[in-house]
């Protein structure tokens, strides 16, 4: 059986663990802890950087962060995992969901634009694929409305638009250390602060409310609740095993670039007759960090075909998103929670990327296996 992911490991992973284990420090906002950070900060230029326990987490503290709560306005693609939307749920405010573009999954600004309303307060572009959505567009239209942008950096490590980092151009980024990424610590996740003005307030939501954070730093002489939060940061094993990924992040990268290159290189060379296939596309200004790769079928029942095809060969090709506008959860929260928020009864690309993408097997390790795809897909697509 070929997976569709495999957890790489660089092989400090447990090496560091036991070290924080006898160091008698394994809750979190230590050492590893700090370490971790300080790699973002220095690497990326990342204002403040603070390890979470998940992407979902980061995306909650950047939901309370910045400050929406009912009648506030949230747009986010519909193409995107539940969370890029969920955290704002929670928060009371109501999304109101965007279409991709034709031509890739990521969300279209001119989309966005057409959706501001006086009661729109954040923009939540999620960076698909690892490839940057147009930032300078929507950091334009955030300028303008006065909002606040939050990069879904989930899938975004390592990637860049027009030279900048992915996460460092929003007020506030997050990002995945969940397996399927490319950087991993089983579940993880980091919140990215860029603007000044959310920097103190973040520390304390990431420390249950309190001002834990600058009592240890000597600022305060005690501490105690000064506002809401929660238990967002990941205990010293966590970071530990991150730590290790991290020191081998350009060993990771290059060899995920390598299996996506073969990939693209065997199929931009390949034309099958039976299908018109559609291959990943990286816009001026972007850059890929071979987090997938993904083929676009023309339709539903030649990507089934495919998948399935695939499948009896054992190996494992996976379908992605399904539209978060049209799922159970959002119809029913709409109808009682925001009568006033529009429902689209469709988002036309969004629903093509859902019943159209199929992602390749890709990780670390993948190896010779690769042939066995390649021929394997060959095979399912004559
Ligand atoms: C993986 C992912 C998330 C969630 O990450 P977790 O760390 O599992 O919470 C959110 N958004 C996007 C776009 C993702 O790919």
């Amino acid at each position: 059986m070929i997976h569709f992911n495999r957890p790489f490991l660089t092989g400090k992973e447990t090496e560091y663990i036991r070290q924080a284990v006898a160091d008698g420090k394994i809750s979190g906002n230590g050492e590893f802890t700090h370490r971790c950070q300080e790699f973002f900060e220095k690497r990326c230029g990342f204002r403040k950087c603070l390890l979470t326990t998940s992407c979902t987490d980061a995306l909650e503290m950047a939901a309370i962060l910045s400050g929406v709560g009912p009648g506030d306005e949230v747009i986010v693609p519909s193409y995107t995992f539940v969370s890029s939307a969920l955290a704002f749920v929670r928060q009371g405010a109501t999304v109101v969901f965007a279409d991709s573009r034709a031509d890739e999954p990521n969300v279209d600004a001119a989309q966005i634009e057409a959706l501001v309303t006086p009661r729109t307060r954040v923009i939540v572009p999620v960076h698909y694929a690892g490839c940057a959505c147009d930032m300078d567009a929507i950091m334009d239209i955030a300028g303008r409305h006065n909002l606040i942008v939050v990069e879904d950096a989930a899938q975004a490590i390592e990637s860049f638009w027009r030279g900048r980092p992915l996460g460092g151009i929003g007020h506030m980024a997050c990002f995945s250390f969940h397996e399927t990424k490319n950087v991993i610590s089983g579940e993880g996740g980091m919140l990215v602060v860029n603007d000044e003005r959310f920097l103190r307030r973040a520390e304390i939501i990431w420390e249950k409310g309190t001002n834990r954070a600058e009592f240890f730093r000597g600022e305060v002489n005690k501490y105690g609740w000064v506002d809401v939060g929660s238990s967002f940061l990941p205990s010293e094993i966590v970071s530990a095993f991150l730590w290790a990924q991290l020191e081998h992040i350009d060993e990771i990268q290059s060899a995920r670039r390598r299996i996506w290159e073969r990939y693209y290189d065997f199929f931009s060379g390949f034309s099958p007759k039976a299908v018109r296939l559609g291959l990943p596309k990286i816009p001026d200004g972007a850059t890929n960090n071979a987090h997938m790769f993904y083929l676009l079928f023309p339709d539903l029942v030649s990507r089934t075909d495919f998948i399935s095809k695939m499948r009896a060969q054992d190996i494992l090709c996976v379908f992605h998103y399904l539209p978060l506008h049209s799922s159970e959860f959002y119809l029913r929260y709409a109808k009682e929670h925001a009568p006033s928020a529009p429902v689209p009864a469709s988002l036309p690309n969004c629903d093509r990327y859902a019943d159209t993408l199929v992602r390749l097997p890709l990780y670390c390790g993948l190896g010779t296996d690769q042939d066995k795809v390649l021929a394997a897909a060959k095979e399912a697509l004559s």
